[in-house]
């Protein structure tokens, strides 16, 4: 027997359309990258978002088609994230600082079918755009980006401001993100509308983003990054207005937070260092700022404090791309009134609570699950609506048997039901929000002549959160200096990829399978920098 309610599919689509017809006058302000501010609304959004989508089905869109984007946050990413699902479509947003080989490869993976790029990403597309036979049409977001290019405006000029969308079930995709961080080839992260709806709802909680109709939300978080943390859904949810700047100088943010009443903000710590920098040389107060999320590294203690003791609440945060990316959050527990300063800063510190929709276990190496004491450290795994289960194009699922999806993260959870990541098994460093693959690190040192092995781990940095360190060990008849290992890697890796110190040493720990034992170097350094 079925319940008496009303059927009725949950589509992102629907999210928009509320905020349109209830919130179609709350503004949503970019600062372009030419340093142009335009002001919109979601009235504006929702309809310029039907012409792309009607746009897309003149062009002959199938259901699930993607449309790739390479873009800062700015009102057109917005409408695309609208426009593509309106047309059955799926956004996919790529990460400019990805290699130009992730870059190809993601882009044919995807099969992009149309490709919107910001005018300071041209150089680029320029570049990569015939490796890319899938692009149909590559579209400049911005007015005017030379060449040959079209604008957006002109793209979606025909379109039909009043287009029906495109209707299907709520387990239709309409988001892709690629993961790019470990071995291998990037992996991509398909989310759905049923998911996105439900991760949106989250964010709404208050004890997850807090954003309501008088919020005003500044994500400095790059939409471009794990499903823009769920805030261009969330906040049209809301109703709430936004602020999206395509740059990401600490001035320019400083000064749209202050002027433009911004309430709420979104970012990895790398950033909000840069702010206080910027703060500390111009001075005035935070404005209207009064929540801030910090995520996708751990948020050092000294930020929390300062933001903590200038009267703003600090939602830390853990998540991953295949998370969609809310998994935790730091919201107040029930005894926060009766908790000292020093209490709740440790609080803080640690990852955060579980929200409703997702569950979170850690097991040990036999996979027993293991007690919350705070103490039993393993493996994090994660459940619910909006985690991944199989990546896009596999053909297995990424689970356990039985049904949970492993992070990679080593984690405790504490009897408050806290979590706490403590580790990391994944191979991987995290600068500045961004990954540096550990092991392509390694694969390109050991290409270098002298060298017999080679291991990269990131170590703490006050600054990037995470900087990559090399250990290398030369083959018996070879004398090689630092100096030769940075000009063999310089102009084969990212400059942001260079390591920050590099060690020789005579021999690297291993496993008893032959792997080599990061956690060992990572707490040799560790006794070494701080004492046992
Ligand atoms: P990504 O898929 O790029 O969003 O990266 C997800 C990974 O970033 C997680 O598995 C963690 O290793 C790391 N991460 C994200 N948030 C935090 C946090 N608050 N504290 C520590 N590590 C984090």
């Amino acid at each position: 027997m079925l319940g008496g309610m009303q059927s009725h599919e949950m589509r992102v689509t629907d999210i928009l359309d509320h905020a349109a017809r209830e919130a179609t006058t709350r503004e949503i302000v970019t600062y372009w990258a030419d340093g142009c501010l335009q002001r919109s609304n979601w009235g504006e959004v929702g309809s310029m978002a039907r012409q792309l989508a009607s746009k897309l089905t003149q062009i002959g869109w199938n259901k699930a088609d993607r449309v790739g984007t390479l873009a800062m946050n700015h009102l057109h990413h917005l409408v695309t994230y609208y426009g593509a699902a309106g047309a059955g479509g799926v956004v996919h947003t790529v990460n400019p600082r990805l290699s130009a080989e992730h870059i190809i490869y993601i882009v044919n993976h995807a099969e992009d079918r149309v490709f919107f790029f910001d005018a300071m990403f041209r150089p680029i597309i320029d570049a990569l755009k015939e490796h890319m036979p899938c692009v149909e049409h590559f579209v400049c977001f911005d007015s005017d980006c030379g060449g040959d290019y079209m604008s957006f405006a002109e793209f979606i000029a025909d379109g039909d401001a009043e287009f029906d969308w495109v209707t299907g079930s709520e387990r239709d995709p309409c988001g892709l993100c690629y993961t790019s961080g470990t071995t291998g080839n990037p992996k991509g992260v398909l989310y759905e509308h049923r998911s996105n709806v439900i991760h949106a709802m989250s964010l709404c909680m208050p004890d997850v983003f807090d954003i309501n109709a008088r919020s005003v939300m500044l994500p400095i978080v790059p939409i471009f990054h794990a499903n823009g943390w769920g805030a261009p859904y969330g906040c049209a949810m809301a109703g709430c207005g936004m602020v999206l700047s395509a740059s990401n100088d600490p001035k320019v943010l400083w000064k749209l937070i202050r002027e433009e009443g911004v309430t709420h903000s979104a970012g990895v710590p790398t950033v909000w260092l840069g702010l206080f920098g910027e703060m500390d040389a111009s001075g005035g107060d935070y404005g209207d700022l009064r929540y801030v999320v910090i995520g996708g590294s751990a948020a050092p203690r000294a930020m929390i404090e300062r933001l903590t003791q200038a009267g703003i609440e600090v939602g830390h945060a853990w998540g991953m791309t295949e998370t969609s990316p809310i998994g935790t959050i730091g919201a107040r527990p029930a005894n926060w009134d009766a908790m000292s300063y020093e209490e709740r800063i440790d609080l803080i510190q640690k990852q955060g609570r579980i929200p409703y929709g997702v569950q979170l276990r850690v097991v040990d190496e036999d996979g027993v699950v293991q007690p919350r004491d705070g103490k039993s450290s393993g493996h994090l795994q994660i459940k619910g609506v909006w985690i991944v289960q199989r990546y896009f194009k596999a053909e297995e699922d990424s689970l356990t048997d039985d049904g949970w999806f492993d992070t990679g993260d080593i984690a405790v959870i504490h009897p408050d039901g806290v979590m706490q990541i403590t580790d990391r098994d994944k191979d991987i460093i995290k600068s500045g929000g961004e990954w540096i693959s550990s092991i392509d690190l390694e694969n390109t040192v050991v290409g270098c002549p002298g060298v017999a092995e080679a291991a990269a781990i990131g170590v703490p940095h006050p600054k990037w959160d995470e900087r990559p360190m090399l250990f290398v060990v030369c083959k018996a008849d070879a004398t090689l200096t630092a100096d030769d290992i940075t000009s063999y890697l310089t102009d084969k890796i990212a400059k942001w990829w260079m390591p920050d110190e590099i060690r020789f040493v005579p021999e690297l720990p291993h496993t008893a399978t032959g792997k080599i034992l990061k956690r060992a170097l990572r707490e040799q350094l560790r006794v070494e920098r701080e004492g046992a």
